[in-house]
């Protein structure tokens, strides 16, 4: 793919959709509340749609599956309402975007492992664990961009992805 200017507010509301849509489809009792932000200031990236779309892509699915996954192990009386957040910001750096859900969270003894190949936790068929790996070499190698993990056991997860402005 080539890269062009792109406006990611619109690329990641569209990709928030479709995983949400995907996890709907397959259950159709799933319900989530989805939260968004825009910075509507927001620079134009010069990056390559397809790449960054997988990205996002994949950080949905992982914060849907997540929640989903809290909600079938969490004790009833303790749910809290499933949700997942998209935001978007300027930075120092250019564009920030942050997503972030309410589900599993993130044990401090697997987090230096998620964005290794192959690491995965969940089930076959489910998970194939290339999904980090992949989108860490899309925004840093690609991209020139980072992407950080903040998680807390039983409170959730915030992946934060910087992509540089287009210059
Ligand atoms: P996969 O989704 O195929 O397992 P990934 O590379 O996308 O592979 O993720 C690796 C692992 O990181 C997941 O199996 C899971 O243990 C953990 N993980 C990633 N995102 C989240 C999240 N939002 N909440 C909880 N755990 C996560
Ligand atoms: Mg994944």
């Amino acid at each position: 793919g080539e890269r062009q200017p792109t406006n990611l507010n619109a690329l990641a509301d569209e990709y928030l959709r479709l995983a949400y849509q995907g996890f709907r489809a397959k259950d159709k009792l799933f319900n989530c509340e989805l939260v968004t932000h825009f910075d509507l200031t927001l620079p134009t990236a010069d990056v390559v749609p397809q790449e960054i779309g997988r990205v996002l892509l994949n950080l949905f699915n992982n914060a849907f599956y997540a929640v989903l996954q809290n909600q079938k192990t969490v004790r009833a009386n303790y749910q809290p309402t499933p949700t997942v957040s998209l935001s978007t910001q300027r930075s120092e750096s250019g564009i920030e975007i942050r997503i972030k859900d309410n589900g599993t969270g993130i044990p401090e003894s697997i987090k230096a492992k998620i964005f290794q190949p192959f690491f995965t936790t969940k089930p076959t068929g489910e998970g194939t664990g290339l999904g980090l790996s992949l989108s860490y070499d899309i925004v840093t190698k690609g991209h020139n961009g980072s992407l950080l993990v903040e998680s807390q056991t039983g409170q959730g997860t915030q992946f934060v992805l910087q992509l540089p402005a287009k210059s």
